[in-house]
């Protein structure tokens, strides 16, 4: 189908067309349409944009990021889909860190087609394309990880990851960041440093601020982050545009005139989903 770019939500339809033309071709699993649905919903909810409580959360995560012995970026199938190019892009700005497959649905030809597609994006080195070891507590091929990856990383950043996973990271001892829109889901509730952004605009913000120089060193230690107070923050920017929503439904209603939706993104003012 040609999609006309007067459509005011073409972004979001040519995002759509090319999960769907990759799903098809096995690199997304027929779930993760399904969870980019659920992506968007929220992304909906939250005005398409960076909160500034999410824009924290990216710097504290690039300080984590530069203070890990071993950071690690798990990539699934959507990740793949949608930003190869901004998983290479903070491989290069942030050296150390490992990218590593990481699937939920594995299947092996799956895993080479990310595979292809990071390294097509700039990516030098993929991990976990065969696993070598097993993250305790977890049934099935949900387990399997690189022993010179996920399984020694001391921070994980965890895109579009499930909450089960997380917690299993989490009891390893590990670091969890989470890149996530829903700050109901399980995985946002569970990680240590839980971004509420779209996964596109949280990597390239993470890019940017990695390269930005080291502060002064902690004595080794992590900078503390309140993740409760994140979560609420991504809520209370929910609960604020469902009740402008409601307000402007209910002057059209008193004034008897129809009301259109603002166009996306509109509602205030930061990045947009590319
Ligand atoms: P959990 O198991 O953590 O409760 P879930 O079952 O709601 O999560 P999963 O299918 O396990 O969801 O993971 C997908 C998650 O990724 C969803 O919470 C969804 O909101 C989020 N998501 C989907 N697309 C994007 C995106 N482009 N950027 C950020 N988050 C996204
Ligand atoms: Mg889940």
């Amino acid at each position: 189908m040609r999609l006309s770019r007067s459509h005011p939500r073409y972004a979001s339809l040519k995002v759509r067309a090319e999960l769907a033309e990759l799903a098809r071709a096995g690199l997304v699993a027929p779930e993760g349409l399904i969870a980019h649905g659920r992506g968007e919903t929220f992304d909906y909810l939250l005005g398409e944009r960076t909160s500034a409580s999410a824009r924290a959360a990216e710097r504290a995560a690039a300080d984590w990021l530069r203070h890990a012995r071993h950071p690690v970026l798990s990539v699934n199938g959507n990740v793949a889909a949608l930003a190869a190019r901004e998983v290479a892009v903070l491989a290069r700005a942030c050296p150390g860190l490992g990218v590593e497959v990481n699937l939920f649905h594995r299947t092996p030809g799956r895993a080479r087609a990310i595979e292809t597609r990071l390294r097509a994006a700039g990516v030098r080195e993929v991990l976990g394309v065969r696993p070598t070891a097993r993250i305790p507590g977890l049934p099935s091929d949900r387990a399997r990880v690189d022993r010179h990856g996920i399984l020694v990383a001391d921070v994980c950043v965890v895109p579009l990851e499930d909450g089960d996973r997380t917690g299993a990271l989490r009891a390893l001892g590990k670091r969890v960041i989470a890149i996530d829109l829903n700050p109901l889901s399980r995985t946002s509730q569970e990680a240590d440093l839980p971004i509420v952004d779209e996964l596109r605009r949280a990597l390239g913000n993470l890019a940017t601020d990695v390269r930005k120089r080291t502060p002064a060193p902690r004595d080794g230690r992590f900078r503390a982050f309140d993740r409760r107070a994140a979560l609420a923050a991504a809520l209370v920017t929910i609960d604020r545009n469902l009740t402008r929503a409601a307000a402007r439904n209910r002057r059209a209603s008193r004034t008897g005139r129809a009301w259109s939706r603002p166009a996306p993104g509109t509602a205030g003012r930061s990045r947009r989903t590319p």
